[in-house]
């Protein structure tokens, strides 16, 4: 599709020089266009099945709905279903397509176990799993709570979805950061898949999450908003042996 743009190379001169940035800057542009058709692809897939599914049940109920009335009921619960997941979608692209200095990120001081055991709080409400916290040490550090509320229970919908044991998240601190870390004994990651779970879309076992219900989208969106808030975010795991996440904020030293 592209033609590499190539200038003469014959000597180390100037002339040289910007030839190599040029080649480079344009490899570059070619990368980022290729990850972004790979993405509108991606996500347009994604919503094209749940809108599969609406369209069949709703020719359905409206070429027999009016004689079975018991069609009515599952048409209507995986119209909904499907379009709840659609709109779960939408919302996770909308917040990827932000730019950095779109976040309208809201600095201010938080104590980690606080915020650990009000996200915990209502996670546990909403998804009635076991969970245990510790708190090693609590510290103060300067964050956007929703923004670091949001990403902590990604990583606990996370350890919710690929583990069946308790979940434990440890508040502490080590040097001069303070430490969420989010543990489970599930199924864990690859290795080799580490890094690449962080990209959009990526999933290590499409069977498996589907089932679960995920887009792919969780870790990806985690990551944007660590950096928007000047988190680190980082995943140990053994496969089979599972996963901690953790999520490092460096400590207020005013506090
Ligand atoms: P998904 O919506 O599929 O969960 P994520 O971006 O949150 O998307 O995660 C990407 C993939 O990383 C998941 O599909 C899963 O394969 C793997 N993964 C993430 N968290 C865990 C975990 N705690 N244990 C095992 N695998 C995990």
């Amino acid at each position: 599709k592209y033609k590499q743009i190539a200038l003469p190379k014959q000597s180390k001169d100037e002339l040289y020089q910007m030839g190599e940035t040029f080649n480079e800057m344009i490899a570059q542009l070619k990368r980022n266009y290729e990850k972004q058709e790979q993405f509108v692809s991606n996500a347009s897939h994604e919503l094209k099945t749940p809108l599969t599914v609406i369209e069949s049940y709703a020719s359905l109920l409206k070429r027999r709905g009016l004689q079975q009335p018991e069609l009515f009921q599952e048409s209507v619960e995986a119209i909904h279903s499907e379009a709840i997941r659609m709109k779960e979608l939408t919302q996770q692209l909308l917040l990827l397509a932000r730019q950095e200095d779109q976040w309208n990120v809201e600095m201010k001081f938080v104590h980690l176990a606080t915020l650990g055991e009000e996200s915990i709080r209502s996670f546990k409400a909403a998804f009635n799993r076991r969970i245990e916290m510790k708190v090693e040490q609590d510290v103060v550090v300067k964050v956007d709570e929703q923004k670091l509320k949001q990403i902590f229970y990604i990583l606990m919908e996370n350890a919710h979805k690929y583990s069946e044991a308790p979940i434990i998240v440890i508040v502490r601190r080590e040097a001069d950061k303070g430490l969420i870390e989010v543990k489970d004994e599930g199924v864990g990651i690859p290795n080799e898949e580490l890094s690449k779970v962080f990209d959009r879309f990526y999933r290590v076992d499409k069977a498996r999450t589907r089932k679960t219900g995920g887009f792919g989208l969780g870790l990806s969106l985690a990551k944007e908003m660590a950096k928007a808030i000047q988190a680190d975010l980082t995943l140990e795991s053994v496969e089979g042996g599972g996963t901690t996440a953790r999520i490092s904020l460096k400590i207020d030293k005013t506090h």
